[in-house]
């Protein structure tokens, strides 16, 4: 038997179609890492912390998230290969398939919320099949009250059956796994994988609709800080690029490090209640909130540990997209609530693998606006023979996998945004400096750290800047603890004529990326681009 629960309340997942299920509910973090445990789902680290491994999948599926196209979404949602649609009637009975699937099992049912800002508050009840997909809705997503959940009604529900598997040919998906929105029932239905991102992620697409169709509110692909002048910087990017990473800043309170909503009047609020940091290469040294954030209570994924339960964070044989998830509490130094105000700086992050884009630069309102559409970054070569050349990777406002709309309608919100609110917006390059991946390194990260210091101490105010031949950015001469040498990317490289070859390339891989854009852009926001 399970440990008595402190919350009693009496409901039936009939209602779901989810027949005879022996539910638990609302089950404590505690709780869910012992029943993982007993079950043989996970294991514990040296440190008490529960490792677990999601399966076959260890990364989202974006070729398996899928939009109801119906009366709700068909004249707004952007269709195409980023949002899929998916048929009314597949979806009723593909949810059927799998709460027959669920019935008179053993479930962990939980009740959250997203948007930590009071007035756009989010309703979430979570159906899990297992307890650790539970445990990770508890850190990951806001916390309420116990007297919050005596009349609980949720705004979403999420259905959740990694061991569930589709079959396509009859339901209408691409392969076994899927993860599928629907506006009009407002359910997110995923079924086949058992990677937790989907569960996140799934909640920030179906936000990406609502705030700024019915709300009026900005969402954004960001993480966010606030420092002790009470001003609040933002950090876009995608994968990889150091969103997590340099929001945790001892210096700054962190709101949050992966979705955030900018309100009509300018608070910046996250969505979420915990982060969901990678882990690969983690070290004490480089990344101490993040290293101490994993103690009990935290779940990491697809670790390997020695037999000492000592975690090797440089092992990536399961996968490179090593996890973990952790309620926002385990960092230090936090804002409470989750809502920041008057954001002054927004730093574009990319990991630029060509090792051609300045390290720090600053953007003219034309030049934000084109990097924030074009959303670029790179990937490098993986573990895959025979590949060496970084690959570009342009995701409109650094996150499309995640919007609904067109990426000209936010756009359009964050110019707004940005013209009143007066920001400075930076990019920075956290990516290869010396030379592309391959020859030159990662840039490191406590000139990163630096830099990013000094554009919110107001240390770049006042310096010299040059502008860049190609990209025409604006970059800082010099810069506190930074050596100017790293400041112009083409000197550091030994063989400056392959950078302005490289740089070339990089502008026409941009320029061709924006060409279905070109349509939607004004003079100002084309003249932002590189010069071919
Ligand atoms: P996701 O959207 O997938 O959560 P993210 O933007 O939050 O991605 P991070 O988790 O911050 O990305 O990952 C950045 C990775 O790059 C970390 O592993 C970090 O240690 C590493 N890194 C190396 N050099 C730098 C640098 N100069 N700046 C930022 N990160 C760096
Ligand atoms: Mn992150």
């Amino acid at each position: 038997m399970l440990p008595n629960q402190l919350i009693t309340k009496t409901f039936s997942l009939e209602e779901y179609g989810i027949r005879k299920a022996d539910f638990h509910y609302q089950l404590s973090s505690e709780e869910l890492h012992q029943i993982t445990i007993d079950k043989n789902m996970g294991v514990e680290t040296n440190s008490g912390t529960l490792a677990i491994n999601t399966g076959e999948f260890t990364g989202r599926s974006p070729q398996d998230r899928f939009i109801v196209k119906d009366e709700v979404t068909k004249d707004k949602v952007w269709w195409g290969n980023i949002n899929i649609p998916f048929d009314e009637d597949k979806f009723d009975a593909l949810y059927n398939k799998v709460t027959d699937y669920l019935s008179e099992k053993e479930l962990f049912v939980r009740d959250a919320y997203a948007c930590a800002d009071q007035d756009y508050r989010l309703n979430i009840r979570v159906i899990n099949e297992y307890p650790w997909s539970n445990m990770f809705a508890y850190n990951m997503f806001l916390r309420p009250e116990e007297d919050e959940l005596e009349d609980f009604k949720e705004d979403w529900l999420i259905v959740n059956a990694p061991g569930f598997k589709a079959d396509p040919a009859v339901d209408g998906t691409r392969q076994h796994n899927f993860a599928i929105l629907n506006f009009s029932k407002k359910i997110a239905l995923i079924g086949g994988t058992g990677y937790t991102g989907e569960i996140k992620k799934g909640i920030f697409s179906a936000l990406n609709f609502i705030l700024p169709v019915y709300k009026n509110v900005l969402p954004m692909h960001c993480s966010a800080n606030v420092g002790e002048d009470n001003n609040t910087a933002i950090f876009f990017g995608l994968s990889g690029t150091g969103k997590t990473t340099l929001s945790a800043d001892p210096d700054r309170k962190l709101i949050g490090d992966d979705e955030h909503g900018w309100t009509p009047d300018n608070k910046v609020f996250n969505f979420e209640g915990g982060c969901y940091a990678k882990v690969i290469n983690l070290s004490e040294e480089g990344e101490p909130d993040i290293y101490n954030a994993i103690k009990p209570g935290a779940i990491l994924e697809n670790v390997i540990m020695n037999s000492e339960g000592e975690v090797d964070f440089k092992d990536v044989s399961i996968t490179q997209n090593t996890r973990v998830s952790y309620p926002i509490y385990h960092i230090n130094n936090i804002q409470t609530p989750s809502v920041g105000e008057n954001t002054k700086n927004i730093f574009f992050l990319t990991a630029d693998a060509f090792g051609v884009l300045p390290p720090i630069s600053k953007l003219t309102p034309g030049q934000a606006a084109y990097h924030f559409i074009s959303g670029y970054t790179a990937k490098v070569a993986g573990t895959e023979e025979g590949i060496t050349e970084p690959v570009p990777s342009f995701s409109a406002c650094f996150g499309a996998p995640f919007m609904p709309l067109h990426p000209t309608k936010y756009a359009e919100m964050l110019s707004e945004k940005m013209k009143a609110s007066g920001v400075n917006v930076w990019l920075v390059n956290t990516g290869w400096t010396g030379g592309p991946y391959g020859t030159g390194s990662r840039m490191k990260l406590k000139y990163t750290r630096a830099m990013i210091s000094a554009a919110l101490e107001g240390k770049l105010d006042h310096v010299e800047f040059e502008q860049h031949p190609i990209f025409g950015l604006e970059m800082p001469k010099e810069c506190p603890n930074v050596p100017a040498e790293v400041l112009c990317p083409r000197d550091t490289w030994q063989d400056q004529e392959a950078y302005d070859k490289k740089a070339n390339l990089l502008a026409s891989y941009f320029k061709d990326n924006f060409e279905k854009f070109d349509d939607y852009a004004n003079d100002e926001i084309l003249k932002g681009g590189p010069i071919v």
